[in-house]
This record gives structure tokens, C-alpha cells and sequence, in this order.
């Protein structure tokens, strides 16, 4: 099912766990408020595909993965996509500077490509927070940006 001209509902709900990944009616609808919110437009500036790693995530699926539980990830609630292109650092800053966003996280790598850039995305109160996300003995660990 589309819910844009270049992302589809199977992509944002694709896992390669065997866990039930079932979106709720109001979750669907929250995935394509973030689709058509922030990632067609951003994948139209982009020019390129924008490879999803993760969407929505059922709470066995988060668990599974180690997502966050309190608070709950907005992968969870469907607001939130784990994105990977060539130039995760430049899509970052695409993002950054041109785009309305609630969460924008530069994911572990180093100082000059994170590994994947997390993104969400709500159609009211969006904070526009930038953090930094880097693995310390194991853990993760959350730095504010901006
Ligand atoms: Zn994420």
C-alpha cells in the first residue's frame, strides 16, 4: 500500500524479526502524517532514495530491538523512521535546516557520519530537538545539540 509516491506502508512496518509488526488504524494514520509531513518532501529535495530501516515497531518488536519503553519510542506510536542514504551526515543536515521535526538524532558513527539518522515527526507540537546518540559501555546515550 502507498501512502506516498515513493514510500509504502510495507516499508515503514518491515522488520526482520519474526515478531507481529501490525500497525493500529491510528498508527497507519500517524505513518502517513510522518510520510507525508516530512519524508516525501524530504525525499524530493533529496533527490535520491532514502533507504527506512525502521518504522514502526509493534512494542514486541521494540523490546526485541532495545528500544526505548519509558517513554515509549515513537517508533512505537508511529512517528518516528530510522533513515540510511550514501551521506547520512548530509541528509542530517537537510533535514536540520529545512524541515519541521519533532526528534532529529545523529545515530552513533563518529564525528563525521552517524550510522543512521532517527527522525520523527507529529502534525502538532513538534520540538525541533537535535540529539546526538552514542553507545557507552553498552549503553545508549542521549546528548542535546540544539
Ligand atoms: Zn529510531
Amino acid at each position: 500500500m502507498n501512502l506516498s509516491k515513493n514510500f509504502t506502508l510495507e516499508e515503514l512496518t518491515r522488520t526482520n524479526l519474526t515478531l507481529p509488526n501490525i500497525p493500529s488504524e491510528s498508527e497507519k494514520a500517524k505513518l502517513a502524517e510522518l510520510v507525508n509531513g516530512l519524508l516525501q518532501p524530504l525525499r524530493d529535495k533529496w533527490g535520491k532514495p532514502i533507504n527506512v530501516t525502521s518504522g514502526f515497531r509493534s512494542s514486541a518488536v521494540n523490546k526485541e530491538q532495545g528500544g526505548s519503553i519509558k517513554p515509549l519510542s515513537q517508533h512505537c506510536k508511529g512517528e518516528a523512521a530510522d533513515l540510511e542514504t550514501d551521506d547520512n551526515a548530509h541528509l542530517f543536515h537537510l533535514i536540520c535546516e529545512h524541515f519541521d521535526f519533532d526528534q532529529l538524532i545523529w545515530e552513533s558513527g563518529n564525528d563525521l557520519q552517524p550510522d543512521w539518522v532517527h527522525v520523527s515527526y507529529k502534525t502538532k507540537g513538534n520540538r525541533k530537538q537535535v540529539l546526538r546518540m552514542t553507545v557507552v559501555k553498552g549503553k545508549k546515550r542521549y546528548t542535546v545539540i540544539s
